[in-house]
């Protein structure tokens, strides 16, 4: 059959060319050292530093053990105060420490976690404040931070929409007491699966280093109730690659960024998010919301594309707070969380990595200008 095009989707993975691999798997044959915080792994760790322009970094096997692990390793317990409008892994890695989801809701312009809204929701058990740096968009953190500087409590950015992405006092990675990056297949610089923790002092990077594995201090010293969380060489070897087509990545992301902006700018009823705190953007997703003045719906228009072999993403619907391990929490209820509902019912995330072709994004703008 003739024109059969391949469907669209929200994201494709960056792939380099396959040969480019292959001298690092010659090497890790060569050396025969699969895991274990090898020469491909520690040589990441600090690529990473470089690239990201922060001091210290362990790699993870994935950004939700990370999350976890984060957690465990500033002794978060009790209530913790974060976002229902996100990926699942964000509350899923408080209830994995037995710690109590406090949702509070977010601000209607950067859908992230609102700052006027967090100090009516600290309790006595609280500890810490976990954001989300929502599509790479900065949280405002200095207001964030100054709240839990005054009531002490810890705060763990989310971030793993966040790689590469700058405000004006450099990399976003900085704020907080730690911060969490994932580099799942979906996301802007992936490692297959892959995640970080970013920490701002060695002896917290040695904490969780003990962690991630086992708590193993050395050949007969265990420390901790670790886990193992190591990213092994050969998904460190694949970043290592994947970090040297970085920048042409994002580059590419911003032209089709900039494409969409230009293409649906001035269309009634289609709301483009703005990041505002960004100086560096990576570009990862492509957020618009489906407002009331536009003829279709929300799920009308993701079915138009769906049937035009465009699959979009509805991110963050549902909200955390809906699933049924969290609707039962006081703070779980739409009442307490107006804006997060709204956008969750009006969000659609448009399809957005290096090798979307010009005309299939034209076709997904031109169908979405022609409803
Ligand atoms: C992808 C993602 C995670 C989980 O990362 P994994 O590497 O897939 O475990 C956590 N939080 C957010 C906001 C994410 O988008």
């Amino acid at each position: 059959m003739a024109n059969v095009k391949k469907p669209i989707y929200v994201t494709e993975p960056v792939l380099p060319p396959l040969e480019e691999f292959i001298p690092y798997l010659q090497e890790i044959w060569d050396k025969k050292i699969l895991t274990n915080g090898g020469p491909f792994h520690q040589q990441l760790e600090k690529e990473l530093c470089d690239y990201l322009g922060v001091e210290h970094l362990a790699l993870f096997t994935n950004g939700t053990i990370a999350l976890i692990t984060a957690l465990q390793a500033l002794r978060i317990s009790g209530e913790v105060i974060t976002t229902p409008y996100s990926f699942v892994a964000t509350s899923h890695s408080l209830l994995w420490n037995g710690i109590k989801p406090v949702f509070v809701d977010i601000d209607p312009h950067t859908l992230n976690l609102d700052p006027d809204k967090i100090e009516a929701a600290i309790t006595p058990q609280t500890t810490a404040i976990m954001p989300v740096h929502c599509y790479g968009h900065p949280c405002d953190v200095d207001r964030i931070q100054k709240i839990a500087d005054n009531y002490g409590l810890k705060v763990i950015y989310d971030a793993a929409h966040a790689f590469g992405v700058q405000n004006n006092d450099g990399s976003i990675l900085n704020h907080g007491d730690l911060s969490i990056l994932s580099f799942h297949a979906t996301k802007v610089f992936n490692t297959f699966e892959g995640g970080a923790i970013v920490c701002p002092d060695a002896k917290t990077k040695q904490r969780i280093d003990h962690l991630k594995n086992f708590g193993f201090v050395n050949e007969v010293t265990v420390v901790a109730p670790g886990i193992n969380g190591k990213m092994s060489e050969l998904n460190a070897a694949f970043g290592l690659l994947q970090l040297k087509g970085i920048d042409e990545v994002l580059q590419k992301r911003k032209v089709i960024d900039n494409k969409y902006r230009e293409g649906l700018a001035g269309v009634k009823g289609i709301h483009c998010l703005v990041d505002e705190g960004g100086q560096v953007a990576n570009y990862s997703y492509f957020p618009i919301l489906i407002q009331a003045d536009y003829p279709l719906g929300r799920d009308a228009l993701y079915q138009k594309l769906k049937d035009n072999d465009i699959y979009a993403r509805r991110y963050f619907y549902p909200l955390i707070s809906e699933f049924p391990m969290y609707r039962g929490l006081p703070s779980a209820t739409q009442a307490n969380l107006p804006v997060a509902t709204k956008a969750a019912n009006q969000i659609i995330c448009l399809p957005i990595y290096p090798i979307l072709e010009a005309s299939d994004q034209e076709k997904i703008i031109s169908l979405i200008l022609t409803s």
